[in-house]
């Protein structure tokens, strides 16, 4: 009965925002939010977005009618061509199939979905540890078997590479392996490109499936062919895959939940006849689960992504946003190192993205929310962009104060 269900957690990125808003003191700086902010740590709406919603509103054949099952067609097709490359293999040889999701979020439901219906016994997903938190929940909500490969060396604040590749080879044959495409949540650090080559070789002679997550392409480094280079370089090795991508970060459109799902079948000669098939299963899934996907998010991207010029300005766009936090970055670094604060920072600066794994213990976490009205999760993760040029100084003594303690 009713009664019987018990209370469940709260979210703990949700409850450390709450607590943040309740917060009064005026210098009080949020580093746990996982969105962009501009220099005055404000939401902020991009030029070409507002653009895009200008053209919209202005278009008389528009309406609110229902979406395709599978969405906003211009739309998937451009995402296709914006994470697989314009001349992709895939793409020329018409092995893929994209279908609108709610999010990155939905993407990774719908994919987690497909594998359990579809890959009898379900294979293990493995994740890094750390991950996205949400990774977990998701997989296990299909109830798929999870586990994880190291990812993160506390030592170096780096990538425990001979750990994650142990994992992976040690994994049975077939096992899904989840990586972020590019600037990994929670921890900003990326495998290099040789490494990647590695990982590809490696999965390759275990017969494992790529799952990637992209949900900051063009948003990490500011160069859009950059941050797709892994799936990329993952295609032309003709595996079979899939990516979920999320247009909250690049375009700045968290709540209007524009996302897509993949799915690239290995070359060969029967592979357009087995994407077709796998085409009509995900739109019968995502069919019981949301009927169609939300419009505006869709269209606004797609508005852009078709447009040469928007598409330019865009970029820019996306340029605007990365530089600041590398800007940020760069700050910080120097702040603590002109402090001689004690410790080795260089980590700040080597990752990338949204966020940085800074190292700082949950003692010193829950000292610096007490203390100095700071608000970041217990990992140590903070968002880059919850930083100015307003409070990153106050920032930096925090931090040195709470680590000479
Ligand atoms: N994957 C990762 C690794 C993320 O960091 C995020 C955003 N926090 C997502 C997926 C999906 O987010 P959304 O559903 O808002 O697109």
């Amino acid at each position: 009965s009713a009664e019987a269900v018990p209370q469940a957690p709260e979210d703990p990125l949700f409850g450390l925002m709450a607590a943040y808003r309740a917060d009064t003191f005026d210098k009080k700086v949020d580093l746990g939010i996982g969105a962009y902010r501009d220099n005055n740590a404000k939401p902020w709406v991009l030029p070409v977005v507002k653009k895009a919603d200008a053209i919209l509103r202005d278009d008389p054949t528009l309406n609110h009618e229902y979406l395709p099952i599978t969405g906003l067609q211009p739309f998937t097709s451009a995402a296709a061509k914006l994470i697989l490359g314009a001349s992709s293999p895939a793409l020329s040889e018409k092995r893929t199939c994209s279908i609108q999701t709610i999010s990155g979020t939905g993407a990774v439901h719908l994919g987690a979905l497909f594998i359990k219906k579809f890959y009898p016994g379900s294979p293990t997903v493995y994740f890094s540890n750390p991950t996205w938190a949400n990774h977990n929940q998701i997989f296990s909500n299909v109830q798929i078997p999870i586990s994880t490969y190291p990812y993160f060396s506390k030592e170096t604040k780096g990538l425990d590479f001979a750990g994650m590749k142990k994992a992976i080879a040690e994994a049975p044959n077939h096992s899904v392996i989840l990586l972020h495409a590019c600037a990994h949540n929670p921890t900003g650090v990326d495998p290099t490109q040789a490494q990647w080559k590695q990982l590809a070789v490696l999965m390759k002679q275990k017969s494992h499936f790529p799952f990637f997550d992209c949900a900051y392409q063009g948003f990490a480094s500011g160069d859009l062919a950059k941050d797709a280079w892994a799936v990329h370089y993952f295609v032309e090795q003709g595996f079979e895959l899939c990516i979920a991508q999320s247009f909250a970060k690049n375009f700045g459109l968290y709540g209007e939940r524009a996302g897509c799902f993949h799915f690239v079948t290995g070359p060969g000669s029967d592979s357009q006849e087995t994407i077709r098939r796998i085409a009509s299963q995900l739109a019968v899934l995502q069919r019981s689960e949301i009927s169609n996907p939300p419009a505006y998010g869709a269209r606004i991207a797609s508005t852009v992504l078709n447009d040469e010029s928007l598409f330019k300005e865009w970029e820019a766009n996306l340029r605007t946003m990365s530089g600041r936090i590398i800007d940020m970055r760069k700050a910080l670094r120097s702040k603590l190192e002109e402090m001689g604060t004690p410790g080795t920072w260089n980590h700040i600066t080597d990752q990338i993205g949204m966020f940085s794994f800074t190292g700082l213990s949950e003692k010193q976490v829950l000292e610096l929310r007490e203390v100095a009205h700071v608000y970041m999760t217990k990992n140590g993760r903070i968002s880059m962009a919850g930083l100015n040029t307003g409070n990153v100084d106050y920032f930096a003594k925090a931090v040195d104060k709470v680590v000479r303690e």
